[in-house]
């Protein structure tokens, strides 16, 4: 299938590999280097701070309700049936990083592939894919200022890594002098002085204004971020990249059966997609916990400087192109 390069903005539609002039091709060349240079930093990292390495799933009953999130934005949800049962593509692996960090593997990671059929206007945005890698965590007993510190020192260690390891490629990219390793502790905004300031186009409006990657904090979304009964604060956290955007979400998670139910209920969430959560929480198996995802060609996006995401992917997910690969 021929595509008609299209551009969007500040962004262009990538190409599928067959189509990439030689070039694209070594452009593409070099942003596959910056991800290489990006999954070893972040495997290593990780690894080396004792997490265990799971490898993910693709088809499961329960998976990310991805509701109400204002973030969320999907066409279609794939189910299919296997063996009579209905099953699901991964959304995110948010159930699985509940059950499995109150089990077997108290501090673990995972490279998930989430398929999310976003919507076709989404193309434009240059910021969604409709199959993309979450580097998924969660950590047991863990809080929010945890996480917040892990991933701070982990984002200063993967600039320094990749201006080391990929100076070739991030010289080619033009991106090698405008890195910079951030300042740590990264600044933090509630969601509500945002609002305040930028009004609901937030979201768009802060990558646009900052110079270093920022916190953002206390976002109403899915039942599994702890929400404060006392406060109605919710704590969770979202990662934000100059020009860019969202690179990562996270929050502390809810555990106890009867404020997973409760949640549920407000939001119109079926408990029945939700059985084996509820089940081991009703048991009060399930512990309390804090993770957060990052979305890997997000990540590399930043740091290569990529005109789309979809540039960062071997063979790009564009939502509304389906090209053959
Ligand atoms: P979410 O659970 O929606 O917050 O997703 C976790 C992370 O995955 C986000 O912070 C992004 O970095 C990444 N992500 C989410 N949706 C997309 C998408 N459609 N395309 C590419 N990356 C995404
Ligand atoms: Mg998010």
């Amino acid at each position: 299938m021929t595509v008609t390069v299209e551009t969007t903005g500040a962004f262009e539609i990538p190409k599928p590999l067959n189509e990439l002039s030689e070039s694209e091709i070594v452009r593409k060349a070099h942003i596959g280097r910056v991800s290489t240079e990006v999954l070893r930093y972040l495997t290593d990292a990780l690894t080396g701070r004792g997490f265990t390495w799971l490898l993910p799933v693709i088809f499961s009953k329960s998976t990310d309700p991805l509701w109400p999130d204002p973030g969320a934005s999907i066409e279609k949800r794939v189910e299919t049936e296997i063996y009579g049962e209905t099953v699901r593509t991964t959304l995110s692996m948010i159930i699985h990083k509940l059950v499995a960090s109150s089990t077997a593997y108290p501090r673990f990671f995972v490279l998930s592939p989430n398929v999310r059929i976003e919507k076709r206007e989404r193309k434009a945005t240059g910021w969604h894919t409709y199959e993309f890698t979450q580097l998924d965590f969660e950590i047991r007993g863990a809080g929010s200022k945890d996480v917040k510190r892990l991933f701070e020192a982990v984002i200063a260690g993967l600039i320094r890594h990749a201006k080391k390891q990929a100076r070739r490629d991030l010289t080619y990219l033009g991106r090698y002098g405008s890195l910079k390793a951030p300042v740590t502790p990264f600044k933090a905004h509630d969601r509500e002085d945002l609002m305040a300031k930028y009004g609901a186009e937030w979201e768009t409006r802060l990558p646009q204004e900052i110079r270093e990657p920022v916190w953002v904090t206390n976002i109403p979304r899915e039942f599994y971020d702890f929400e404060d009964p006392a406060t109605g604060r919710w704590d969770n956290y979202d990662l934000f990249v100059p020009k860019y955007g969202e690179v990562l979400s996270g929050a502390r998670r809810e555990w106890e059966y009867g404020r997973i139910t409760a949640k549920m209920e407000r939001d119109g969430v079926k408990k029945e997609s939700y059985t084996l959560l509820l089940r081991m929480a009703k048991e009060g198996k399930l512990k309390p916990s804090a993770g957060a995802g990052i979305g890997v060609e997000r990540l590399t996006a930043w740091l290569a400087g990529a005109k789309h995401i979809g540039e960062v992917q071997a063979f790009p997910k564009v939502p509304g192109v389906v090209y053959d690969l």
